[in-house]
């Protein structure tokens, strides 16, 4: 496990800034939410901590190390995103273990660690299926699979429900919560919901056009919003 800061992070695609110095601290084993309408710069922010993008100045430190001056392989964090692609044509077993397989690791190895990551998702009896045979939640459930097996420092979701029923969603919410607390790994969790935000998250920061708006716990943000943005984008009466 490991904290996560974010400094002063600054990033432009070409003539354009896109997020405009950026400051967050993430405490070892927290689970935060960034929430902000479409557009505000979630998913470039949450693709700079995974060293997915150049950073245009400022810093992200996992622990004691610059995310981008690490090889990829040397990133230990897993990503899980709205469109969970699984390979049609690998077994749940096969999905889950393909990036340990990439990283070499021995079968059997591969092996214990997906059983563990099926039995904690309720996938033990679906292994051996195909994604197309597979419900909406099941699949998504394989794709944290994915993720769980890594044994990451870090896990970021990237709105990870959307293209899920409304019913469905609430499920979810409530075992990704529940993974989180078996598990205790650092997570940044993107959603532009903001229910999803207060029911899940330790610590919530809002981004607004690239900025932080506020960042607090969800009582503080309901009870103290700094501003009128927050207050209506977190629905509170102020
Ligand atoms: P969110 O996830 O909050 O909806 P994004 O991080 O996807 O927002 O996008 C933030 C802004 O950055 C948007 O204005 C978007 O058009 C712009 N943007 C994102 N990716 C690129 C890119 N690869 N090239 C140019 N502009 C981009
Ligand atoms: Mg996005």
């Amino acid at each position: 496990m490991a904290e996560v800061s974010v400094r002063n992070l600054r990033k432009s695609y070409t003539a354009l800034e896109v997020l405009h110095g950026i400051d967050i601290d993430i405490a070892d084993g927290e689970f935060v939410v960034l929430v902000g309408p479409s557009g505000c710069g979630k998913s470039t922010l949450l693709r700079m901590i995974a060293g997915l993008e150049d950073i245009t100045s400022g810093d992200v430190m996992i622990g004691d190390k610059r995310v981008n001056h690490l090889a990829p392989a040397e990133r230990d964090i897993a990503m899980v995103f709205q469109s969970y692609a699984l390979y049609p044509h690998k077994t749940v077993e096969a999905n889950m273990g393909f990036s340990l397989k990439l990283r070499k690791m021995d079968k059997a190895d591969i092996k214990a660690r997906v059983n563990r990551a099926a039995e904690i998702l309720g996938l033990t009896p679906y292994l051996d299926r195909y994604p197309r045979a597979l419900s909406g939640g099941q699949r998504q459930r394989v794709a944290m699979g994915r993720a769980i097996v890594r044994d990451p420092q870090v896990f970021l979701f990237d709105e990870p429900l959307s293209n899920l029923d409304a019913k469905l969603r609430v499920q979810m919410r409530t075992e990704i919560r529940e993974l989180h607390q078996r598990l205790g790994t650092t997570t940044v969790y993107v959603t532009h919901d903001q229910i999803e935000a207060m029911t899940m998250a330790d610590k919530i920061v809002v981004l607004q056009g690239g900025h932080v708006e506020q960042i607090g716990s969800p009582l503080d943000l309901y009870d103290h919003p700094k501003n009128r943005f927050v207050a209506s984008f977190i629905g509170s009466p102020a």
